[in-house]
């Protein structure tokens, strides 16, 4: 594969959403030093399944249900004071 090197100018990009894709790495482990292959979303992994298994996506997200704080209120008093 022939390469190049070009000029990119700096531009910034507004907060978007964009569909990413994973794609398989082939690698080699450092930890077990293993030909594996990995799918991934990020960069090319470091670690075969084995050796960092995936994580789940999230953790429990199933946060107790908060109590009402208590608010301040206005008591109104039968007194007017002039
Ligand atoms: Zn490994």
């Amino acid at each position: 594969m022939a390469s190049k090197l070009i000029s990119v100018r700096e531009y910034t990009v507004r907060a978007h959403q964009r569909e990413i894709h994973t794609r398989v790495f082939n690698f080699i482990c450092k930890q077990c030093n293993e030909t594996t292959n990995r799918e991934t979303y990020g960069p090319r992994p470091l670690y075969c399944e084995r050796c960092r298994p995936p994580q789940p996506p999230k953790r429990q997200q199933l946060k107790p249900a908060a109590k009402a704080k208590p608010r301040p209120m206005t008591y109104k008093s039968n007194t007017d004071l002039d």
